[in-house]
Order: C-alpha cells, then sequence, then structure tokens
C-alpha cells in the first residue's frame, strides 16, 4: 500500500523523515505525546485531546519537540 502524497520532510520542522511524515526527534515527542494522553485521561477522567493538547502547550515542563507537536495537531484540527 503505497501513500501517494507522502511528503519527503518533517512536517514539522523540515527534518529528514524517520516515520510517519515526521523526523526521529519529532517522531519520538508524538509518541511520547500519545502515551501522556493515556495517562492524563485516567487521572482527569475525560478529557478531550484538544484540551490535552492546549494544557501541554501550556505547561513550562513540556520540551520544546513536544510542544511543537502538539501545535501542530492543533493548527490542523482547525
Ligand atoms: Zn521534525
Amino acid at each position: 500500500m503505497a501513500s501517494k502524497e507522502q511528503p519527503s520532510s518533517c512536517s514539522v520542522c523540515g527534518e529528514m523523515i524517520e516515520k510517519n511524515s515526521l523526523c526521529r526527534l519529532h517522531h519520538l515527542a508524538k509518541e511520547r505525546l500519545t502515551q501522556g494522553y493515556e495517562l492524563w485521561r485516567v487521572a482527569y477522567g475525560s478529557l478531550s485531546y484538544t484540551d490535552y493538547l492546549h494544557s501541554l502547550i501550556a505547561l513550562p515542563e513540556t520540551g520544546e519537540a513536544v510542544a511543537a507537536v502538539a501545535r501542530q495537531i492543533l493548527q490542523k484540527k482547525e
């Protein structure tokens, strides 16, 4: 199954792609983000993915790579 419109560079930073249209750094950041959502959802009972991303970006301890991926996902949703 070949996807026709695979971008050739990371959709966040433009570096060479490692996996899923993201470079190694942002692919790892996205995995961390997804794992974090599972934890937050359990902790908060109900939390939408969008709310989670907004909260994550607002946190000072969120790494720049994770925040960049979160912002990009939110942009795509709008
Ligand atoms: Zn990247």
